[in-house]
Order: C-alpha cells, then sequence, then structure tokens
C-alpha cells in the first residue's frame, strides 16, 4: 500500500478553493498500483458472496468493474441524473463541494443480491449515503460500502449508516 500511496497525487483547490484533490489517475496509470489497487480490494470481499458491485460515476467506475470482475460478480452503475437509458430511481444529497443527484436502473438490483457499493474516496459521506439508500430500497440481501481512500477529517462515516460494514484501503 505504500507503493500505491506514492503514486497518488494530491491537487490543491481543485475542483474549487480549499479542497485537497486526491487523484487517483496517477496510479491508476502505474501498472503495478493499479494491479495492487485490484488484488487488495478483491482481497476484502472473496468469501462474501458478492453478486452485484455498485459503481459510483465517475471514478468509482474504475475500480468498481475491476472489483467486480475480480469476484465473477456483475457491475451496476450508479450515475448522474439522465445518464441512464431505462427506468430509474434516484436520490439527491450535499457533497464537499455541491449539490448532486445519482440514479441507478430500477431493475439493477433484485432481492438475491449481495452487494458491494464502492467509490474512489470517501469524503463527506453524502454521495455513498444517497447510493446506500437507493440501492437499501431494491432490498438486496446485504450491503456492503468500500472506497480507495478515506479522508478521516471530513469523518464521512457519521453519514452511512450506523449498521453498514465500511472498508477503505488507505486513510488519510
Ligand atoms: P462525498 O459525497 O463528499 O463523500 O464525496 C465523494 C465523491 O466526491 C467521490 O465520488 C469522490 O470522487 C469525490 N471527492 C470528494 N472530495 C474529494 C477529494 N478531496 N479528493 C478526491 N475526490 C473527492
Amino acid at each position: 500500500m505504500e507503493y500505491v500511496k506514492s503514486k497518488i497525487r494530491d491537487v490543491q483547490d481543485f475542483p474549487q478553493k480549499g479542497v485537497l484533490f486526491k487523484d487517483l489517475t496517477t496510479a491508476f496509470k502505474d501498472a503495478r498500483a493499479l494491479h495492487i489497487i485490484g488484488w487488495d480490494l478483491s482481497q476484502l470481499y472473496r468469501d462474501k458472496g458478492i453478486t452485484k458491485v455498485v459503481g459510483i460515476e465517475s471514478r468509482g467506475f474504475i475500480g468498481g468493474s475491476i472489483l467486480a470482475f475480480e469476484l465473477g460478480a456483475g457491475f451496476v452503475p450508479a450515475r448522474k441524473p439522465g445518464k441512464l437509458p431505462a427506468d430509474t430511481i434516484s436520490c439527491s444529497f450535499d457533497k464537499e463541494y455541491g449539490k448532486d443527484t445519482i440514479e441507478i436502473h430500477r431493475d439493477a438490483i433484485g432481492p438475491d443480491d449481495v452487494v458491494v457499493l464502492h467509490d474512489d474516496v470517501l469524503a463527506t459521506g453524502g454521495t455513498m449515503a444517497a447510493a446506500y439508500e437507493l440501492v437499501k430500497s431494491l432490498n438486496p440481501k446485504k450491503i456492503y460500502i468500500n472506497f480507495i481512500i478515506e479522508l478521516k477529517s471530513l469523518n464521512g462515516r457519521a453519514a452511512l449508516p450506523a449498521d453498514a460494514e465500511v472498508t477503505s484501503l488507505l486513510s488519510y
């Protein structure tokens, strides 16, 4: 993980002043770092019977797809409004830098599914809390929550359901 850490780029004041942005593109473009991220993520969920990984647009699509592939699970995108073509459900929330809404297809998850929700970074937790609510409304057997990076100082875990099992590979 020290190797992966060394490949993550900090960008000050992006996308707005005061935000220290954790840029994972520099880790994803490095073959060894990408391999470690994919392997370590999948080790967290090997024995959990995961059937679907939900990746949050857009940076959550990268790790989420790799995780789904490694686990032999399906991949479900949680997207910004108006991007998904069929019948959707949606939820609005506050972000570290602004307001947003996410949507998933109503038929993406069912009662037999065991789901991992994945995003690259846990900041305030608003995005993931909204995704959790959406997926929960589709009544899967169980929902896990996962991030590559957790920004501890923003206390995003407080925004997540108290009983949710949350993992992250790296904390800052
Ligand atoms: P939040 O809802 O505040 O937890 O924000 C999480 C979402 O915003 C994730 O999809 C991240 O990609 C992005 N994000 C928020 N803050 C940061 C940050 N400081 N560095 C990198 N990504 C961030």
